[in-house]
């Protein structure tokens, strides 16, 4: 039977639009539950509250699916210049070690290897300072790179210099998350606003001692991902998969990182199962819809995902693609990314359909920012969404890792338009033939030695 796809496509905008929970689901998720650490009590009672509504929407097979988390907390940090007893604010890096140490501090400018080097003798034993930011003008290498190098050096601890200013301060990993695994820090490492650093650099060149301490602890938790889905009538032992994490860092709602993504997957089942029912129109193959948690822990609840259903090689009933929804309050839809050229003109030409112009990009080197990487890393085609990230984006999304990420920042008229266009792109692709795909020439040995000889390189989705 021929679908008709401007009534479908009505429908699905229609029902995005005006039946939407969008503010319902915001104000729960960000108000109600608020902060979502991965494995602590709000990302379990976000857990419960997305497999409920799921359920609650028609999806009878919404459910958890627990797996362990390797987790990590903090309970104070503190910077105290040793000789004027002046206490600096810090905020530990994700996974700081515990520490209580006294030395010197050495001021490593942007921390370049040249600088590096200049500073030579002096480093050993030291606690550096450096900036976050690359040095202007040269080619970009990522503070984790520069990090290994301190470490390597011999310095004993860094203290990062916030890029944002006005005393924020965003949580951030010193690690690179294309290493396979959790990698502990290579040198303890926290984080100093912006103005405090000016204050812990008039000391450092006095020669200045700093008592740096951290108190942290790692434990495993259990945490959960949501799993649901809608089957399909013609290839019900295939699926595509949109997902998004619904947990967040300390502090913060998260409002655009990640309660849009979450409520963004929470409204096209929902959209999508009303179709469904007041319309007789289901997907062809099956279209599952998933929310993750400890994606601000190393991508956690994808990794147990990917591993749990499709195996470390990503052979095992792949889905036919995975879309990553991450951040959807930063700006408009633009497209979608995917990750590997195999993908493009398939992805385009199904966008095409849609009539909005939208444009499908190719991710150069791998991004291991989000949770599309479980799936890339293990061959699964995947993508996310594109849209206005980092230029030209919201001035209200620079509330990024911390706790300005409020319920604010998430832009609900925008999101109801992603809604509708998410279901719009997820039901075409559950209906292309399977002999209409393009054959994925990807194993999961090559991504792995991609990630691999991609170490410590830049990665270049922060512009677009
Ligand atoms: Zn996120």
């Amino acid at each position: 039977m021929a679908r008709d796809w401007h009534q479908i496509d009505r429908f699905l905008m229609g029902e995005a639009w005006a039946g939407s929970r969008i503010p319902e689901y915001r104000d729960h998720l960000c108000h109600e539950i608020g902060e979502r650490w991965g494995g602590g009590e709000g990302d379990q009672q976000a857990a419960m509250f997305i497999r409920q509504e799921m359920e609650g929407n028609g999806l009878e097979s919404a459910r958890i699916e627990e797996f362990k988390l390797d987790t990590w907390e903090y309970s104070s940090a503190t910077a105290v210049v040793l000789e004027s007893g002046e206490s600096l604010e810090i905020k530990p890096f994700l996974r700081c070690p515990p520490i209580d140490m006294t030395a010197p501090v050495v001021d490593l400018g942007w921390g370049t290897p040249r600088e590096i080097e200049a500073a030579d003798g002096r480093i050993r034993g030291a606690i550096v300072v450096m900036s976050l930011g690359p040095e202007p003008f040269t080619p970009p290498l990522p503070h984790t790179a520069r990090l290994e190098l301190a470490a390597r050096n011999g310095a004993v601890a860094a203290i990062v210099i916030e890029s944002k200013t006005g005393g924020r301060m965003e949580y951030r990993s010193a690690n690179d998350w294309r290493s396979p695994g959790i990698a502990p820090h290579p040198l303890p490492t926290v984080n100093i606003s912006f103005e405090a650093a000016g204050r812990l650099k008039y000391h450092a060149a006095r020669g200045r001692a700093v008592r740096l301490r951290v108190e942290s602890r790692f434990f495993d938790a259990p945490a959960n991902n949501v799993i649901a889905e809608i089957p399909g009538d013609q290839w019900s032992d295939e699926h595509v998969i949109v997902a998004g994490h619904h947990d967040t860092v300390f502090g913060t709602p998260g409002g655009n990182d990640n309660t849009s993504g979450t409520v963004a997957v929470m409204e096209a089942a929902r959209v999508l199962a009303a179709l469904k029912r007041e319309t007789g129109v289901g997907p062809g193959r099956s279209i599952r819809f998933a929310t993750w948690s400890g994606e601000e822990q190393g991508l956690q609840g994808a990794y147990a995902y990917v591993a749990r259903h499709h195996g470390k090689n990503g052979l095992k009933s792949p889905p036919r693609f995975a879309l990553n929804l991450d951040e959807l309050s930063t700006g408009h839809m633009k497209g979608v990314v995917v990750m590997t050229e195999h993908m493009r003109s398939f992805m385009q030409g199904q966008l095409d359909t849609m009539s909005d112009s939208l444009q499908c990009h190719v991710q150069g080197p791998l991004d291991a920012h989000s949770d599309h990487f479980p799936f890339v890393r293990a061959a699964i085609p995947a993508g996310i969404l594109w849209r206005w990230r980092f230029s030209g984006r919201h001035a209200t999304s620079e509330f990024h890792h911390e706790s300005g990420d409020s319920a604010e920042k998430l832009n609900v008229r925008e999101l109801k338009e992603y809604v509708g266009q998410i279901c719009r792109l997820m039901l075409r692709l559950s209906h292309v033939p399977p002999e209409q795909w393009p054959d994925n020439p990807h194993t999961a040995d090559e991504m792995e030695r991609r990630a691999a000889a991609e170490i410590g390189t830049h990665t270049p989705t922060f512009h677009g």
